[in-house]
């Protein structure tokens, strides 16, 4: 059997995704500036995506603009806005579980004169609004936290921590790369001022996303060149992955309702499975407040390096953290932050589940889970 629950890392493309950017490998190939016909062709496709994708997320299609993925989004959100704001505002509140890509912009900003705050997280993930709420200033330019965690699946109280930064005036951008299409999104719910998604995450194309963010928001271009993408990301724009990502939308936003309870009971399934039929595990993230398609475990005594590879050898594709980190020895930053010791943090296997998982193959990797642990656990003389 060959099982893939590794959706968190990337996913496959949808075969209507890749009918829907067919055209534009071909006959369709105008530049979207152009003002002819050819132009105007791709300029419409252009547009229509970027309504598909601005109605996943249930916003106004002029204030979203594609990207070349959620790192691009990140980085843009981040440095756009300390940028804009630098004579007066130079301090950004996020979270000590953000995916590299907000990390590392943050660190960037903390070398060339900005300053950022990291709050902590409690043993499930969570960030309190309090602790939000506590960490603004006058200077704080914005605040940066994901909506859900790739790795623990954790989703944030977002709408109840923007209604801190509202209160205090301060813009709030959220990192939903693993929670757009995975569960609903709606930016006037959620009340973000910036919101960051990727096309490959939710069964589009690798190498394009979008970032929304309200037409009030200063935001300095770091892109230069054209005026392409309202004056913010100069170049000839991608037409052929912008119609990918928005067909994947589109589709997420027709299968969301019965996709979201169908991977609940998958990744329930899993889970139970796992509790109870393995000795010495835990379970990472909370139990109910976490993706539907996430479950991510640490089995003492079975180093997730040696875990991953009897995995695979039985046709099983799960993850030990971040995709973009992986191959690197040290253990998950989010791991850490939420309390594990390093024996247990080694010992984490992230699966992430998808459309294409059944009750079966469920079954088929607990049963795996439980012979390669007791082999690793053996082999280690426990
Ligand atoms: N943010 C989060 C939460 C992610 O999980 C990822 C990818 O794993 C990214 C950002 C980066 O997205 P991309 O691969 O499109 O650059």
């Amino acid at each position: 059997m060959c099982v893939y629950m590794d959706h968190a890392a990337t996913t496959p493309m949808a075969p209507e995704v890749w009918e829907a950017m067919k055209p534009f490998a071909s006959e369709v190939f105008g530049n979207a500036s152009s003002l002819h016909t050819f132009g105007r062709e791709a300029r419409n496709a252009l547009e229509r995506a970027r309504e598909q994708v601005a109605g996943l997320i249930g916003a106004p299609a002029d204030q979203v603009i594609f990207t070349s993925g959620g790192t691009e989004s990140d980085n843009m959100a981040l440095c756009g806005v300390a940028l804009a704001r630098r004579d007066t505002h130079r301090h950004i509140v996020t979270t000590a579980i953000e995916h590299h890509a907000v990390l590392e912009t943050c660190r960037f900003l903390d070398q060339v004169g900005f300053e950022a705050t990291y709050l902590t997280v409690d043993s499930d993930g969570f960030v309190e609004p309090q602790q939000v709420a506590d960490a603004l200033r006058p200077d704080t330019a914005l605040v940066s936290i994901m909506t859900a965690n790739n790795e623990i699946g954790t989703i944030q109280p977002i709408a109840a921590i923007s209604e801190v930064t509202k209160e205090k005036g301060v813009l709030f951008h959220t990192d939903a790369v693993q929670a757009c299409g995975a569960i609903p999104i709606d930016v006037a719910e959620l009340g973000v001022d910036l919101l960051s998604m990727s096309g490959h995450k939710l069964y589009g194309p690798k190498g394009i996303g979008a970032l929304f963010y309200k037409k009030e928001v200063p935001l300095e271009r770091f892109h230069h060149g054209g005026e392409q993408e309202r004056k913010r990301r100069g170049g000839t724009e991608n037409v052929q992955s912008a119609a990918g990502m928005g067909r994947a939308c589109e589709l997420a936003v027709e299968n969301l309702e019965q996709n979201v309870p169908r991977l609940e009971k998958l990744r329930d399934r899993l889970i139970d499975g796992v509790l109870n039929g393995i000795e010495g595990v835990r379970l990472n993230g909370h139990r109910t407040q976490r993706l539907p398609g996430n479950a991510n475990f640490s089995f003492e005594g079975a180093d997730s390096q040696s875990l991953l590879v009897n995995l695979d050898l039985a046709g099983i594709a799960a993850s030990n953290g971040s995709a973009c980190a992986s191959g690197s020895p040290q253990p998950s930053h989010v791991l850490p932050a939420i309390g594990l010791e390093s024996d247990l943090a080694r010992c984490a296997i992230r699966f992430s589940l998808g459309r294409s998982n059944t009750e079966s193959e469920v079954d088929y990797v607990i049963e795996q889970l439980n012979q390669s642990v007791d082999r690793i656990r053996s082999a280690a003389g426990g």
